[in-house]
C-alpha cells in the first residue's frame, strides 16, 4: 500500500458515510403529511417554481430535500372564513384549485396524486406528487354529501376539527372541546370517510373526539402533524394510550416539526413572548391595509421575527426523540412525518425548511435506525395506510 493511499483512506471513509445518509434518503419515498403552503398560493400568489426567499417550501427546496410527495393542507380559518357555509367552502375550493394549478402550470415538476400507487409512479418518474387533506371539517358545512364532494375533488384526509370546535366534533384548542366528542353526525362523517377511502386525521381534535374516532373508524387512523404528550405536554399532542390506540388501528402518528409541540416548556415560554409582543403584533395588523388574510400575514411576520429572537433554538434531535418514543411504544410501523411547514412561526434550527429534510435521515442513522426503518418512517408506513384506506389490503 502506498503512503498516498493510506492518507486518503480516512477521507474516503468519511465521504462514504455522508453518501450513505444521502443515498438512503434519496432512495426512500419521502412523504410529508402536512404543509400549509396553499394559503401562500392564494394570499401571497407565490410561484413555487421559484426559489422563495421566505417560508419553508417551494419546488426547488423540496427537490433538494429529497421530498417525493406533499400533502397540502386545505385549511379554512373559521375566524376569517366561517365555520361553515358558502364562504368556508369557497376558501377550501380555492386552495384545491391552487394546488391543481401547480400540476397544470409545472407538469415537469408536479403531478396530482390521490393514491399510494400514484405516489410510487410519480416518485419513480422523479417528479413531485401533490395531494390534499382538509384541516378541519368546516368546509363540509354539516352536510354528509360534501364529504364525497371533497373526496371527488381529490381530498384524501380530513381532521374533523382544527382549533375551534364544531357542533359535531370537539377541538383540543378551545374550552368547549374539553367535553365535546363526536355526535351522531360526526360519527356518520367518519363512517362516510371510511366508505370512500378518505383517511381520518386526529391532529387538533379533542381527547373525547379522538376516542370517538377510534371507536367508530374501521380503517387505519392517522395523526398528520402531532407530537408525544409524554415529552411535550400540550393538548395538541398524543398520550401514550392514544399512540397505542392509533397503532392498533394499523395507523400512523406523523410527527410535527414545530418546536412548540416537541420541546418541553417551549409552549409556556411562547405564551409569555406572545403577551409581551401583543401590542407590536396589533400595530402591525392595523398598519396593514390589505384584507383580513393580509393582516394575519402581518401579525405572523412580527411573531416569526420575535420568536426567533426570544425563544430557545430546538434541533432535529428533539424531533427524533419523539420518533424514538413512538417506536419504543408501538414499533417502527406506526410513525411518519408531518412538518406543518408554512403553517408555523418557528422551525427547528437544522430543519428550518424542506431542503434540510436529509438532516432527519442523518440523525435517524446516527441513532441506529436501519435503511428499512428509515424507509418506513419517511413514507413507507403512510403508503401502507393509504392502501388500507383505499381498500387494497382488506
Ligand atoms: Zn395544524
Amino acid at each position: 500500500m502506498t503512503e498516498k493511499t493510506e492518507t486518503t483512506a480516512p477521507a474516503t471513509e468519511r465521504q462514504n458515510k455522508t453518501d450513505d445518509a444521502n443515498a438512503i434518503h434519496r432512495r426512500a419515498i419521502a412523504i410529508d403529511m402536512h404543509a400549509d403552503t396553499p394559503q401562500r398560493l392564494l394570499d401571497e400568489r407565490v410561484d413555487l417554481a421559484q426559489r422563495l426567499p421566505d417560508g419553508h417550501f417551494d419546488s426547488l427546496r423540496a427537490r433538494e430535500g429529497g421530498l417525493d410527495a406533499q400533502f397540502f393542507s386545505i385549511w379554512v380559518e373559521p375566524q376569517l372564513f366561517g365555520g361553515g357555509g358558502a364562504t368556508a367552502m369557497k376558501r377550501a375550493d380555492e386552495q384545491i384549485v391552487a394546488v391543481r394549478a401547480l400540476a397544470e402550470r409545472h407538469p415537469e415538476i408536479w403531478q396530482l396524486a390521490t393514491t399510494a400507487a400514484d405516489i410510487r409512479r410519480i416518485a419513480s418518474a422523479d417528479k413531485l406528487a401533490a395531494l390534499t387533506g382538509l384541516e378541519g371539517g368546516y368546509a363540509i358545512d354539516e352536510k354528509i354529501e360534501n364529504v364525497e364532494r371533497y373526496y371527488k375533488l381529490g381530498v384524501r384526509y380530513m381532521s374533523p376539527a382544527w382549533s375551534e370546535s364544531l357542533s359535531w366534533a370537539g377541538s383540543s384548542g378551545d374550552e368547549v372541546g374539553k367535553t365535546r366528542g363526536l355526535n351522531d353526525f360526526g360519527r356518520a362523517v367518519v363512517r362516510e370517510m371510511n366508505r370512500l377511502g378518505m383517511m381520518v386525521d386526529v391532529s387538533h381534535v379533542s381527547d373525547k373526539t379522538f376516542w370517538d374516532i377510534i371507536n367508530t373508524s374501521t380503517r387505519p387512523v392517522i395523526a398528520t402533524h402531532s407530537g408525544c404528550r409524554a415529552i411535550a405536554n400540550v393538548p395538541r399532542n398524543l398520550t401514550d394510550e392514544m399512540i397505542q390506540a392509533i397503532a392498533r388501528t394499523g395507523g400512523v402518528v406523523n410527527v410535527i416539526f414545530y418546536p412548540e409541540h416537541l420541546e418541553p416548556g417551549w409552549s409556556e415560554k411562547k405564551k409569555i413572548v406572545d403577551t409581551e409582543i401583543a401590542d407590536e403584533v396589533q400595530r402591525a395588523s392595523e398598519a396593514e391595509k390589505g384584507d383580513a388574510a393580509h393582516k394575519k400575514l402581518a401579525r405572523d411576520r412580527v411573531r416569526r421575527e420575535e420568536f426567533a429572537k426570544r425563544l430557545p433554538p430546538v434541533a432535529v434531535s428533539r424531533l427524533v426523540d419523539h420518533i424514538d418514543h413512538i417506536v419504543k411504544l408501538v414499533g417502527v410501523d406506526h410513525v411518519g412525518i408531518g412538518s406543518d411547514f408554512d403553517g408555523v412561526q418557528s422551525t427547528l434550527s437544522d430543519l428550518a425548511d424542506v431542503s434540510q429534510l436529509p438532516n432527519l435521515t442523518r440523525e435517524l442513522l446516527r441513532r441506529g435506525y436501519s435503511e428499512s426503518d428509515i424507509d418506513k418512517i419517511l413514507g413507507g408506513n403512510m403508503l401502507r395506510v393509504m392502501e388500507a384506506n383505499e381498500g387494497l389490503n382488506h
